[in-house]
């Protein structure tokens, strides 16, 4: 066991043009989670509440590969919730509020069954607590997190902090350019080099993503698709195909892990199951996708992209 993940459990509002998805399983290590699981095994560090339904605990446990011990529920707490809107290009949305419930709270703590962890992906979530969550783990190897706007606006100190103790950064194109103030993305990837990380992927939602390394820069095209249902989580099930074919890969090691090569393969991975993510609301896709449906659109991808 090498993969293990922190961030949030949401209890998600979602609105795009294509429906509307009321109090529904989400947050960013749940998608994470729940991708990663296709690859290998997969720790799960996080708090919910009272209230978080009995059905979606079913839904987690649906995953094999991920593993529960972690899952702190705290009887009197609330938990995460978030509501967004999507604009008509489904490549935009709007935050339509944050409840942080649970996330107000101490963070959860790391099992001491979990210390030997290799392969670490800390997913949206404060950067303090992303921060909390590396000095308990001492066997670490390899370590990216990811983050979003609103802690770029309220903890930007914090992340910065975080950047000198991270192999490498994954966040969304207008995030990077809020973050550096940057416009094009190889220059705002270049300026968050400078501020520890090996590597930085931007991701573009439809126009794919990039990889801007210390050793090159590799564009990888979104997985062309018409099935546009609710792309809400595709950044987190990317990052979980990502690592997850990382710890599958090279479990120890981590400079394996981080090498040009290993991360511009392990962003095609993150593509494809990514387009699964996006074909219905919360995990459902994920929940029906098999490994055999998951290789053989690996597999036409590979054979699209051969020159
Ligand atoms: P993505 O579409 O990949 O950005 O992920 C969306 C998921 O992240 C949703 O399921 C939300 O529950 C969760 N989320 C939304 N805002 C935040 C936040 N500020 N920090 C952590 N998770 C968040």
């Amino acid at each position: 066991m090498s993969l293990i993940v922190t961030g949030t459990i949401g209890i998600d509002t979602v609105v795009t043009p294509n429906g509307h998805g009321e109090k529904i399983l989400g947050g960013s290590c749940t998608y994470f989670a729940a991708a990663a699981n296709f690859y290998g095994p997969v720790r799960l560090v996080a708090a919910v509440g009272g209230d978080f339904p009995a059905e979606f605990l079913g839904t987690l446990g649906h995953f094999r590969g991920i593993d529960l011990h972690g899952l702190e529920v705290r009887k009197n707490s609330k938990t995460f919730a978030w509501g967004g809107k999507y604009h008509a290009d489904m490549n935009t949305r709007d935050t339509l509020f944050t409840e942080l419930g649970v996330l107000a709270e101490a963070p959860p703590k790391v099992p001491a069954l979990y210390a030997d962890s290799t392969i670490v992906f800390l997913a949206n979530t404060h950067p303090g607590v992303q921060l909390g969550f590396l000095d308990q783990l001492p066997k670490r190897v390899f370590t990216v997190a990811d983050t979003m706007d609103l802690w770029i606006n309220i903890a930007k100190d914090e992340l910065k902090a975080l950047l000198k103790r991270v192999d490498g950064l994954v966040l969304n194109f207008d995030e990077a350019e809020l973050f550096t103030g940057k416009s094009n993305p190889v220059t705002a990837g270049r300026h968050m080099l400078d501020m520890g990380p090996k590597f930085v992927v931007i991701k573009k939602g439809e126009h794919g993503a990039l990889l801007v390394h210390r050793d090159g820069i590799a564009a990888v095209p979104a997985y062309p698709t018409e099935n546009v249902v609710d792309p809400t989580g595709c950044g987190d099930t990317f990052a979980g195909g990502m690592m997850g074919s990382i710890a599958a890969t090279s479990p120890s090691d981590g400079a394996a892990a981080g090498s040009y090569d290993s991360v511009r393969r392990a962003l095609v991975h993150g593509t494809i199951i990514a387009s699964f993510n996006i074909e219905a609301f919360s995990l459902d896709r994920l929940k029906t996708l098999d490994k055999k449906t998951l290789d053989a659109r690996y597999a036409e991808y590979a054979a699209m992209m051969r020159v």
